[in-house]
């Protein structure tokens, strides 16, 4: 979800959105995750209840967790088709193939760093990353002064546990040359489901679908998988439904 909200900064339309989506054979199955253009952030794994031993660097072991498939970047840009963009995962570590869909897929020369801090509990307290891209042009001296910087820095989940802010991450890296700060926008998490969203979810399963849910359900229950929300629909909600 990190991810996804700095990655959907690059998204101008108002109505836009970009999905990263996850899918890999490995025991959470795979991972979705949506911001729209205002960083409005939601996401779900399709197995939450996952547990590794921590890797051999004592973190998480995500790579363990999402297995070997596949990665879709998909940008609906309000057009008619959505853009989508699709790497082979190259390790699960989620910054690893991220970096890798932005350099293979759209050609940009990116570092991506994410970093995840949870208590004792297992409770997220904390998320951030960065996402490093150059300018076309950008000269040799830049490249290297770059990957120099970053060799040195700190693994983000230490900085966000020592609360560095991201101005201060961005100095850590870039610190001597001129930085310029020209926009910043809040993130949250929010889902935008809905009742009626939910009802043209039931009604794409068509109209014998429907009968069968009334006939032998009595009703149905639409949940959504981002907030876990549940809409119950009567009988007769769903009569309505088949009626128009
Ligand atoms: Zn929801």
């Amino acid at each position: 979800m990190t991810a996804a909200a700095m990655m959907s900064t690059s998204l101008k339309e108002e109505k836009a959105a970009i999905t990263l989506q996850i899918k890999g054979d490995g025991p959470i199955g795979g991972i979705v995750a949506v911001s729209d253009s205002s960083a409005n952030i939601k996401g779900y794994v399709h197995n939450p209840l996952v547990y590794l031993p921590l890797n051999s660097k004592g973190k998480y072991d995500v790579a363990g967790a999402v297995g070997s498939g596949y990665l879709n970047v998909i940008k609906d840009l309000g057009l008619k088709e959505p853009y989508v963009g699709y790497v082979d995962l190259i390790s699960g570590e989620i910054a690893e193939d991220i970096t890798y869909y932005y350099v293979y897929s759209e050609q940009i020369p990116t570092v991506t760093a994410l970093g995840v801090l949870t208590n004792a509990t297992q409770i997220v307290v904390s998320s951030g990353g960065f996402i490093l891209q150059l300018m076309p042009g950008a000269d040799e001296e830049t490249i290297s002064f770059i990957e120099n910087k970053i060799s040195t820095i700190p693994p983000v989940s230490e900085l966000l546990a020592k609360g560095r802010s991201p101005e201060e991450i961005i100095d850590m890296i870039l610190a001597e040359k001129d930085v310029k700060i020209i926009d910043k926008s809040p993130c949250r998490y929010f889902c935008n489901c809905s009742r009626e969203r939910m009802e043209r979810n039931i009604m794409t399963l068509g109209k014998e679908e429907i009968m069968s849910m009334i006939n032998e359900d009595h009703g149905a229950e639409a949940h959504c998988h981002f907030c876990n929300r549940k809409y119950w629909f009567s009988e007769e909600d769903l009569l309505k439904l088949v009626k128009g």
